[in-house]
């Protein structure tokens, strides 16, 4: 098939609530701009967002306030000037959502209604009922579309256009028809959302394969502080599927087999709104006592029953229907079953405060922004606090948008694209579709995913990460003999299947790395061989780098410090 060239002043790929804010600052700014996503953008997993979106809007709230908890939450690890520019622009980004038309819940006085949030010194979390993510995402994309952004959507971004420190564009091919195209462009985003799929037990969408991450590895360029992933503590305890933090921001109650409201020895002030890295431990630790309920006894209880059923029908009526469905059980009448579950990735490619991205910890790459979840900006350090991300998103997809408009505007080249530059990702997908060994995509998958959740999860030591790292090594030796029978071109989801399997056994790797050389506990990352944190030796940002036989390096870069000194967290 020939490969087609098309030219644009900006692409973006992914089209989740970062890509399309950035799509939609681009093309109303008058840049020709192609929104690239594998999915129709409506169906991307900012959609799935349940709880909020923080601002500072309650009357004894302050954008300082929000600074602080956000950067505590972060367990310090947080660039504070990010922090600082987040949260200050945080009640102008809700307006603007408002303005565009997205309907969030209202208080009895009419206002904007907010609702605690672990880890959060007053409530702040803005919502849409349940329906948070999916009401801002069908806002943004109509408003994107009425400026005028090209989708492609179906379409698989498998490479980038980097050479001489410069990326001018990607490759990807129709997932319809495996037809493939160079998008050459002067500015490029990465906004392709989070990797929790790595994880057996996790709450994220089937296409939350972190694609992104590795097609950056591959060019040697770094990932940032992988190693901190985030544990939601209230997936439902079967399927890992997302109870939102607003069932305990609303009153849920957690209890063990035993009947006791366990948070009271881990967060006896916060409790159940203690930050969610704290309390996923204390869930995985009544578990690991003997204390858990459910059919394996793996779960805990979160009980809503005291609550007014009025609350629940109005406030969480999705999420009374998932338990429903998923797990049979009605949180009007019964306490239901939860634990914690692999939920969001703080580390991802590295980016300066402009959404530009880093090359190392002190030099950039021309051309090339990233934004959301699959990016580092680094406003949630070693652990992000409930509803700051679709906030992330939105908020530095605009930025994003504007800072390329802006580099746009001063003049930048488009250097030509040659065929040529789709060589890598035809060889992958010829290699992949024509492969007849032995070994299985599905299977693989689940070995890394159960290694991932038993080895690297929410508990960690030197042991259990070096046998995942050996895991990987031979999962990667493995994949080279795959087998795919669909052989077709058309809507060949076996092959794409295949490169997702490939990212992510490459990302993973990144994140054991990472976990093994913090030899400290911060936030999501917890070693049980190191207890505790060790701000004098990991008060640092880990850049990892891979080469071609996937060996990763690794070196620090300095955290931005600021107003809020480093602290011992208590809740
Ligand atoms: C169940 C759930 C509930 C959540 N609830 C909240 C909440 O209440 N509050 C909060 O703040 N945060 C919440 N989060 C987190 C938050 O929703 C996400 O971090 C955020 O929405 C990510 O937005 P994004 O634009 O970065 O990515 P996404 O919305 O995930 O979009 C990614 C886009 O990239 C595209 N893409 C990916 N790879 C490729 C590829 N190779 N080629 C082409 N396209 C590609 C996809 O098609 C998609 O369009 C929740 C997350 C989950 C999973």
């Amino acid at each position: 098939m020939d490969v087609k060239i098309y030219e644009y002043d900006a692409v973006v790929v992914g089209a989740g609530l970062a890509g399309l804010a950035a799509a939609k600052e681009l093309t109303e700014a008058g840049k020709r701009t192609a929104v690239i996503t594998k999915l129709h953008p409506l169906r991307s997993h900012s959609g799935a967002a349940q709880g909020g979106i923080n601002a500072a809007l309650g009357k004894d709230d302050s954008t300082e306030l929000h600074e602080f908890d956000t950067v505590k939450g972060s367990d310090y690890l947080a660039d504070q000037d990010c922090v600082e520019l987040m949260c200050t622009k945080a009640p102008e980004t809700i307006r603007w959502a408002e303005r565009m038309g997205a309907v969030f819940s209202r208080d009895k006085e009419g206002d904007i209604a907010i609702r605690p949030f672990g880890g959060q010194s007053q409530p702040r979390a803005c919502y849409a009922k349940d329906r948070t993510g999916l009401t801002l995402l069908q806002t943004i994309y109509e408003q994107a579309h009425r400026a005028g952004i090209e989708v492609f959507d179906e379409w698989y971004c498998a490479d980038l256009i980097y050479k001489d420190g410069k990326v001018s564009g990607v490759s990807a091919y129709n997932i319809r028809t495996s037809e493939p195209a160079i998008f050459n462009a002067k500015v490029t985003m990465f906004a392709t959302g989070g990797h929790a799929r790595a994880y057996r037990f996790n709450s994220n969408a089937h296409a939350n394969t972190g694609d992104s991450l590795s097609i950056v590895a591959r060019h040697g360029l770094p990932l940032e502080d992988m190693e901190f992933v985030q544990f939601h503590p209230s997936g439902l305890g079967g399927s890992g599927v997302l109870i939102s933090e607003a069932a305990r921001g609303e009153g849920g109650r957690l209890f063990n087999s035993e009947g006791e409201r366990f948070m009271s020895k881990y967060a006896p002030n916060a409790m159940e709104l203690a930050s969610r890295d704290v309390v996923s431990r204390a869930i995985m630790q009544e578990v690991r006592d003997g204390k858990g309920v459910g059919k394996d006894g793996q779960s805990v209880n979160i009980d809503l029953t005291h609550l007014d059923p009025q609350i629940i029908l109005t406030k969480l009526p999705e999420l009374r229907e998932l338990a429903i469905a998923f797990q049979g059980q009605d949180m009007l009448k019964e306490p239901i079953h939860i634990s914690a579950t692999a939920h969001y990735s703080m580390g991802g490619i590295p980016t300066n405060i402009n959404c530009q991205v880093r090359k190392s910890p002190t030099e950039l790459v021309e051309g090339f922004y990233a934004a959301g979840e699959c990016s580092c900006v680094s406003v949630h350090g070693a652990n992000r606090l409930g509803a700051n991300s679709v906030l992330e998103a939105l908020l530095f997809g605009r930025h994003a948008g504007e800072n390329m408009v802006k580099a746009l505007n001063e003049g930048i080249e488009l250097r030509p694209a040659s065929v040529s530059d789709a060589d890598a990702m035809l060889a992958e997908m010829e290699k992949l579709r024509t492969s007849n060994g032995m070994e299985s995509v599905p299977k693989l998958r689940v070995e890394l995913q159960n290694g991932m959740t038993k080895n690297a999860g929410v508990f960690r030591t030197k042991e259990s990460l070096e046998e995942q790292l050996a895991l990987i090594d031979d999962l990667l030796k493995r994949f080279n003999h795959i087998r795919i029978d669909d052989k077709s071109k058309t809507f060949n989801t076996d092959l794409q299947e295949a490169i997702e399997l490939g990212h992510m056994l490459e990302f993973s790797k990144f994140i054991v790395v990472g976990a093994l050389m913090r030899e400290e506990s911060r936030g999501g990352h917890f070693r049980e061989d190191f207890p505790t944190r060790n701000d004098e030796k990991f008060l640092k940002h880990t850049y990892a780098y891979m080469d071609k036989d996937y060996n990763i390096t690794t070196e620090w870069g300095d955290v931005v410090l600021g107003k809020f000194e480093p602290k011992e967290r208590s809740y």
